[in-house]
């Protein structure tokens, strides 16, 4: 690595990190986590007692992608009154050799992209081939990021999306309009009979779709449950599916399977990690009316591989600052 500390800011995180690199950085720290050769540490969350704010670090080591580093931040719920995000993140990369800090990177974007990268390895490796209809459940800051990073996929031929406030929905209708397909809002049910493929990305405590309402083959990404307590689908959706995830430990823990699992209707062994699918050790999908579900809880190496994509790319094309350490 070379000398001395790289700056690379927000402005040019979103420059040079494509949703391809994304993909593939994912994808990669994904297998590696299944072959043992990656692997994350301890989340660390604390609600600060100021600001109502909530406070963090993910961190881990890639020895396959010699990425080794934190994203510290979280939530400061004041701040869109001060014009600010409200997810606030920075990766630190060090130097897997020396231990030396190697790059300050912006972590706002790169969640997004990331998060969205997530889903979209696991529609690219888990859902039908011929899947037509992509349906939304959820509409906040993620939900376009999701969208168009899944359109990439497979050949869809409409958006159908449902979120609690519908006035968000525009959101969602401008890149199914950018993409040139047509896009409806509907109910959850009806999302669900004509979906074959669902991302729900929100904040939600209870389930918001039903077992009932979804048709054989569907392929979901639950990407909103990543918080102890939250939840996104019936825990008779996961009993019903092949259940995948990023990180079984934080599935269980904090993902959409911690409900199935403290019902008792699942165990630990009963869902894959999604690297084990990339890497050709599990099948992945096996017939046309299997359900699939991804568990997307969001790990941090996620933030390492595409943050190392960041410093790289932004050094290459002069959009970094590099200094004395
Ligand atoms: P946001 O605040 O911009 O949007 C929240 C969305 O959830 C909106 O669609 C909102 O209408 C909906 N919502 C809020 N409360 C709800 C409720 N009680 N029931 C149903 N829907 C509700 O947030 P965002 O940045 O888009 O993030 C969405 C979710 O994704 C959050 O829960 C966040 O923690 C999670 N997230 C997960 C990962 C990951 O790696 N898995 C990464 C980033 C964010």
């Amino acid at each position: 690595m070379a000398e001395g500390l790289l700056i690379v800011n927000e402005a040019a995180c979103e420059a040079v990190v494509t949703r391809g690199a994304a993909f593939a950085a994912v994808e990669s720290t994904f297998a590696a986590m299944a072959t043992g050769e990656a692997w994350n540490f301890p989340v660390v969350r604390e609600a600060l007692g100021h600001a109502d704010a909530l406070y963090g670090f993910k961190s881990g080591f890639d020895r396959a992608g010699m990425a080794l580093g934190v994203k510290s931040g979280g939530y400061w719920p004041g701040n869109a009154a001060k014009g600010l995000t409200n997810h606030q993140s920075t990766v630190f990369l060090f130097d897997p050799d020396t231990g030396q800090l190697a790059a300050l990177v912006g972590g706002n974007y790169l969640t997004a992209i990331r998060t969205a990268a997530a889903s979209s390895v696991s529609i690219a490796h888990l859902a039908r081939p011929d899947a037509k209809v992509i349906g939304m459940v959820g509409a906040g800051h993620q939900s376009a990021f999701q969208l168009r990073a899944a359109l990439e996929q497979r050949d869809f031929e409409k958006v159908v999306a449902w979120n609690p406030h519908p006035d968000m929905l525009p959101r969602l209708q401008a890149v199914a309009e950018e993409a040139g397909l047509p896009f409806e809002g509907v109910e959850r049910e009806e999302l669900g009979a004509q979906a074959d493929v669902i991302i729900t990305i929100t904040s939600a405590f209870e389930p918001l779709l039903m077992r009932d309402w979804i048709k054989p083959g569907t392929h979901l990404a639950c990407m909103g449950t990543d918080t102890k307590g939250k939840q996104e689908v019936d825990p008779a959706i996961l009993t019903a599916a092949t259940v995948f995830t990023d990180e079984v430990a934080q599935s269980i823990t904090i993902g959409e399977a911690q409900h199935a699992v403290g019902h008792g209707l699942m165990g630990e062994g009963d869902i894959t990690p999604i690297g084990a699918v990339i890497n050709g050790t599990h099948p992945g999908r096996t017939s046309e009316a299997e359900i699939t579900l991804f568990d997307g809880t969001g790990v941090g190496l996620q933030d390492l591989a595409v943050a190392q994509v960041a410093a790289k790319l932004a050094e290459e094309q002069g959009k970094a600052q590099r200094i004395a350490l």
